[in-house]
């Protein structure tokens, strides 16, 4: 029942818009991104699949933003949620607890394999962030090193929109208006890019030991007993579109932190919990590769709550027992006994249904047919991802790497055709140096088939040669 015949229809997926549908959709109250577009409302949601008002049904090839990891609409999820509203709607963690609370604690930290001891839970990623920052503060602050006050992070990168989160991003575009309400004591190092950074003579290795040399510089400028941490996205996922480090990168980031007693927070919330093919991303980048905070959120509730959690090292927890022995960051609704219960639902299903296994499965196929059926076009410059989470960059020349121009919209037009063709798709434009780049990414909910995912490349191959075909009829006028 996919209406992927559908070209004549326009899309208002994301923001974009069109007269007629601006028309029909005055009475819209939310405030939306954009002002003067109007996204299209969507009535039902199942499995794999979003009915529109119009009655048209899409395929969600991105799970909105890399959320949706069991599909739309399980009713195993529903029941957990309803049996958990009439048991315990609400109690404040600063008082009380839960057996939804707990269980899903237990359920991600499961056994403790990585000496991540006791979670937190909030309800966004960037309150994930806000928490994990203050959380490192308070660790140094409580061991008496309070000149530690400065953090590192990356360029390039996508931490959240809160104050706090959006300090430590450095998605320009989205945080220069409010610039003079931004934290201070931030800077950013170079991400570990190497499709557009790795020099042509460089080797992989020596890549990361420059990007090594980049950080240790950075540590000593401010003064290592400086600095509290360094935060990273092990897969960088909307800013770039899901780029991993080079092999060996994580190793070294981890030794320079430990090296200094420099925290290292790793934000998981968009390639976390099982979307890369491991539970956490970071368990692929080598043995005691382990942060000291993580963050997690989307994967988490999948969709069902909003929610997501900080996990905290033991080394952390160790550090407050030993001082005031609180987190004194209470939230109205952290922990909030239906998000938790209705998480707990989804992380029970993925466990038992193997569904980070079938991630990395189903990876091999999806990036062997994004190989197969785009590697060889021409302003295709990389495809890129694990498991689950795979970005695909366009770029004017295979050679030169260089980004089309902004104004061309590339990202944007592959995905309002993707969308018009019955897939949705996330688009993405990175601002690398000054300079935009163009990307769609796919996180396709854990559940796909091999035939939905052949459809979905179909879909994406199609609308990729509709926009080559515009661009290049253009430049040949
Ligand atoms: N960190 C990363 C890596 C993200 O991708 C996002 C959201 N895209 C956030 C933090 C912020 O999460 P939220 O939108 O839930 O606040």
């Amino acid at each position: 029942n996919l209406a992927i015949d559908h070209y004549a229809t326009p899309s208002t997926y994301g923001f974009q818009s069109t007269a007629a549908q601006t028309k029909q959709h005055t009475d819209h109250a939310m405030l939306h991104r954009s002002l003067t577009c109007k996204p299209d409302t969507v009535s039902h949601a199942s499995s794999i699949y979003l009915t529109l008002e119009s009655g048209r049904t899409i395929i969600d090839a991105c799970g909105g933003a890399a959320v949706t990891s069991i599909g739309h609409g399980n009713e195993e999820v529903h029941a957990a949620a309803l049996s958990q509203m009439k048991r315990v709607s609400y109690v404040h963690t600063g008082a009380y607890t839960t057996t939804a609370a707990e269980d899903l604690a237990h359920i991600i930290l499961d056994g403790n394999p990585y000496g991540l001891e006791k979670a937190f839970f909030v309800g966004s990623g960037s309150e994930a962030m806000d928490a994990a920052l203050k959380l490192a503060r308070q660790y140094f602050y409580e061991k008496g090193e309070k000149e530690r006050r400065f953090l590192v992070a990356r360029k390039q990168s996508y931490h959240g929109n809160t104050i706090g989160a959006m300090s430590v991003s450095s998605n320009l575009p989205r945080k220069i208006p409010y610039e003079p309400l931004l934290l201070p004591n931030i800077s950013h190092v170079s991400p570990a890019y190497a499709y557009q950074y790795k020099l042509d003579f460089e080797t992989e290795a020596q890549y990361v030991s420059r990007l090594a040399t980049e950080l240790d510089t950075e540590f000593h400028r401010l003064g290592p007993q400086n600095v509290i941490a360094f935060l990273a996205e092990p897969v960088v996922g909307a800013t770039t579109g899901c780029v991993p480090a080079p092999p060996g990168y994580f190793r070294a980031v981890r030794d320079i932190c430990t090296k200094y007693d420099i925290l290292l927070i790793l934000d998981e919330v968009m390639c976390g919990m099982g979307r890369t093919g491991s539970l956490f991303a970071f368990e692929q980048e080598g043995e005691g590769v382990v942060p000291d905070i993580i963050t997690i959120g989307k994967g988490l509730g999948g969709g069902y709550a909003p929610i997501a959690g900080v996990l905290v090292h033991k080394k952390i927890v160790d550090g407050l027992r030993a001082g005031t022995g609180m987190f004194n960051h209470g939230q109205t609704y952290q922990a909030h006994p239906l998000n938790c219960a209705t998480a707990l639902a989804v992380q029970k299903l993925v466990k038992r249904e193997g569904l980070v296994g079938r991630c990395k499965r189903m990876g091999v196929v999806l990036e062997r047919m994004l190989r197969d059926k785009l590697g060889d076009k021409m302003y295709v410059g990389d495809i890129r991802g694990r498991g689950m989470f795979w970005g695909i960059e366009f770029v004017r020349g295979k050679g030169t790497k260089e980004a089309f121009e902004p104004g061309l919209e590339f990202g944007v037009r592959v995905q309002r055709k993707a969308f018009d063709l019955g897939v949705a798709v996330y688009p993405g434009s990175a601002t690398r140096d000054g300079i935009k780049g163009d990307h769609i990414l796919l996180a396709p909910p854990y559940i796909v088939t091999e035939g939905d995912l052949a459809t979905i490349v179909k879909v994406v191959v199609d609308a990729y040669d509709a926009v080559e075909r515009e661009i290049r009829t253009n430049r040949a006028r």
